[in-house]
């Protein structure tokens, strides 16, 4: 088994291209998949990239358009950067501790692919796109066209996340709720995320996305378009049918973090919550 800390960029994808190469970043998730007995090292199965040292991939740019965070880019980094919208940052606070945080990575997130994952939760919100790279070649991709599973994602072997971009949006008003089994350093059982922008009394841009209730993150654009241009009472009025569209999707397991039941009846309470306060500013 290989182990290598390659020095550049360039170098990362040449290995990743052998096909072989597991990429670990901040390793809080990996470390804790391949744990082993205290002072021995870990377990890991197969050859191991450790792309910690690309301070070329550390970095938060203001595009004009849309904002691009380096994929080594930390928690903490992101929370201190005035650029980064705020329901991105009411979101990473409450991602586990700030140890943590100062390696972990939004990347690592997107790789771990965890229906509960926080991080992932706000970029499905924020219609984030990933640049996605190998060895002479480049792809971008929406994130829930990346993500298709628990543990599961469309990057091959010999790719990797480069780069996560946020186009820029203006929202009236933005949430983020995580329930968890303490305040702090928590997984979340259940987890939702809405964004708002009401001009005039008409709904411009809806969105919401629902975490830890289903394989991946949970946002149904065409009910988010059906209620677009409708007057708040409209929407508001809607609530029922709204509900209803997400049935279908709102499919939580029982696991040791929580149960079914529990998990579908704070995920409409959620939607509703924000559905029906939607006018009411922070
Ligand atoms: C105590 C503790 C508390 C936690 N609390 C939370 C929490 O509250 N919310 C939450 O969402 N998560 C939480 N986590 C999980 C973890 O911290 C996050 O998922 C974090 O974002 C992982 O980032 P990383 O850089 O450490 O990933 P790594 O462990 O380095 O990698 C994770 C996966 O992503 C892949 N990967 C990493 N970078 C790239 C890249 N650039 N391109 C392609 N694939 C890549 C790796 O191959 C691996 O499959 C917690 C973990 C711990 C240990």
């Amino acid at each position: 088994m290989k182990h290598v800390i390659p020095k550049t960029y360039k170098e990362a994808l040449e290995h990743l291209s052998e096909g072989t190469y597991k990429v670990l970043a901040g390793g809080t998730d990996l470390m804790v998949k391949n744990r082993s007995w205290s002072e021995t090292p870990a377990r890991f199965k197969q050859d191991m990239l450790y792309i910690h040292n690309l301070d070329e991939l550390r970095y938060v740019e203001d595009k004009g358009d849309h904002l691009a965070i380096g994929a080594l880019t930390d928690y903490e980094t992101l929370l201190r950067h005035e650029a980064v919208p705020k329901v991105l940052k009411d979101c990473l606070i409450e991602i586990a501790g700030p140890a943590i945080r100062k390696v972990g990575t939004l990347a690592g997130n997107i790789g771990n692919a965890s229906p509960a994952a926080d991080g992932v939760l706000l970029l499905y919100l924020l219609d984030a796109q990933l640049v996605i790279e190998r060895k002479g070649a480049r792809r971008e991709a929406l994130i829930d066209d990346v993500i298709t599973g628990p543990g599961k994602t469309t990057l091959s072997n010999e790719e990797m996340i480069k780069e996560i971009r946020l186009p820029k949006s203006t929202f009236t008003k933005t949430q983020f709720l995580k329930v968890g089994g303490r305040k702090a350093d928590a997984i979340s059982k259940v987890a939702f995320a809405g964004a708002v922008r009401i001009e005039d009394g008409i709904v411009k841009d809806l969105r919401m996305a629902i975490g830890a209730v289903n394989v991946t993150v949970v946002r149904l654009r065409e009910v988010e378009k059906l209620h677009t241009g409708e007057t708040i009472s409209a929407v508001q009025d809607s609530i029922v049918s709204i509900k209803n569209a997400y049935v279908p999707h709102i499919k939580p397991i029982d696991d040791q973090r929580s149960n079914r039941v529990y998990r579908k009846r704070v995920a409409f309470n959620m939607i509703e919550d924000f559905i029906m306060n939607m006018h009411i500013q922070d």
